[in-house]
């Protein structure tokens, strides 16, 4: 199994967070890296003093780190820490305050924030904890000289180990968490946006449905980039009778098809919603009632001469439809009055015609 796998492994316990194992993962590796070599370049002569301690830890390590296959992320966190935190305060007096183990409590204060999911308020008592055990080790710990004998080229090369370390574990942390949060929030905006999209669309037809039309309208009103409004109520010519004829799903279908029919016949800036039943609202911004009277007139024709063929049925609808031209009363609702009032007088004088 390669390195990779190893890490990214599935954690056993269900709805445990990978993110968090993984990186604690990563995590252990780099740290065992880093005392590696630390007790690499301490070792020599100075071995005997320090091999138990360095064996126990590195054997407490391994343990640690298989068991983040079989442990909840809560608590291989903390053991993290723990290990982390009990590690630096050993080998500060064995290898002195220079060799700068005390930096690996900044991992520990990093993990605290990234890795857990306490509330804020805990966070905060945690890292006051960290603060005050770091204040704690500078004043009893601040200083301290190594026990064995480290030269001056071995104590500045234990320096550069611990602090790469350090700084690649935050590089790290902050990489893989600033990332997971970034896709989060994408995932965030494009739910929003499925949700507003799915509140706005009439399911059968695919058009807009009656709550944008009004909000369509109210914007309409308010923008002062349009001149003349022109609105129309729709509505199918005896449409209870398809119902009842050919039944009520190929009733759903005659809808669809007056759907498409209206979008593909009608300009790309007319707004066409699904007003009710087979009711539907068609509003033409920048064209006046002679204008919008010719494209209606044009849609009708086209829906008349259109026989739709539904489970082997063919069926042939009209649409009687009522035009109104708006008035900017700011009272979009009178203009709809008008408009389902002239759909009523063209329902009156025998369907399938537009009423201006
Ligand atoms: P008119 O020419 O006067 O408009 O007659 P009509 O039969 O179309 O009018 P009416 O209002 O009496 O009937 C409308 C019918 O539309 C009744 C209802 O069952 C049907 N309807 C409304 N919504 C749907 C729908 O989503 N699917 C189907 N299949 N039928 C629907
Ligand atoms: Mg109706
Ligand atoms: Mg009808």
């Amino acid at each position: 199994m390669k390195l990779i796998d190893l890490i990214n492994k599935d954690v056993k316990a269900e709805n445990e967070s990978k993110k968090v194992m993984v990186a604690l993962r990563v995590l252990y590796l780099i740290v065992a890296v880093a005392f590696l070599l630390d007790m690499i370049l301490v070792g020599g002569h100075n071995f005997r003093i320090y091999w138990r301690g360095f064996c126990g830890f590195y054997a407490a390590l391994i343990i640690l780190f298989i068991y983040t296959y079989y442990s909840k992320t809560r608590i291989s966190l903390w053991l993290f820490l723990l290990y982390v935190f009990s590690w630096s305060l050993y080998m500060i007096p064995k290898v002195g305050w220079s060799a700068g183990m005390q930096n690996f409590f900044i991992l520990v204060l990093l993990m605290v924030f990234f890795g857990s999911y306490a509330g804020l308020g805990v966070k905060l008592i945690l890292a006051a904890i960290v603060l005050a055990a770091r204040v704690v080790v500078i004043l009893t710990l601040g200083g301290v000289k190594p026990v064995g004998e480290i030269s001056w080229l071995t104590d500045k090369l234990l320096q550069i180990v611990n602090i790469s370390a350090v700084f690649s574990a935050i590089i790290y942390v902050s990489y893989t968490f600033s990332k997971a949060e970034k896709e989060h929030e994408g995932k965030l905006v494009e739910y929003n946006d499925r949700l507003r999209k799915e509140a706005y669309t009439d399911q059968l037809t695919g058009l807009y449905n009656r709550r944008r039309a009004k909000d369509y309208l109210a914007d309409l009103n308010d923008s002062d980039t349009v001149s003349t409004i022109s609105l129309a109520i729709g509505d199918i010519d005896f449409f209870k009778k398809v119902n009842d004829t050919y039944g009520h799903d190929s009733g759903d279908e005659v809808l669809k098809k007056m759907a498409e029919i209206m979008t593909a016949s009608m300009r790309s800036n007319t707004f066409i919603a699904r007003w009710g039943g087979e009711e539907f609202l068609i509003v033409f911004p920048d064209c006046n009632g002679d204008e919008a009277h010719i494209a209606l007139e044009r849609l009708r024709r086209t829906i008349q001469n259109t026989t739709i063929t539904v489970g082997g049925q063919q069926i042939n609808v009209t649409m009687t439809f009522g035009l109104a031209e708006y008035d900017y009363s700011g009272d979009f609702e009178k203009s709809i009055k008008a408009a389902d009032d002239n759909l009523y007088r063209g329902k009156e004088n025998g369907r399938n015609q537009v009423v201006y």
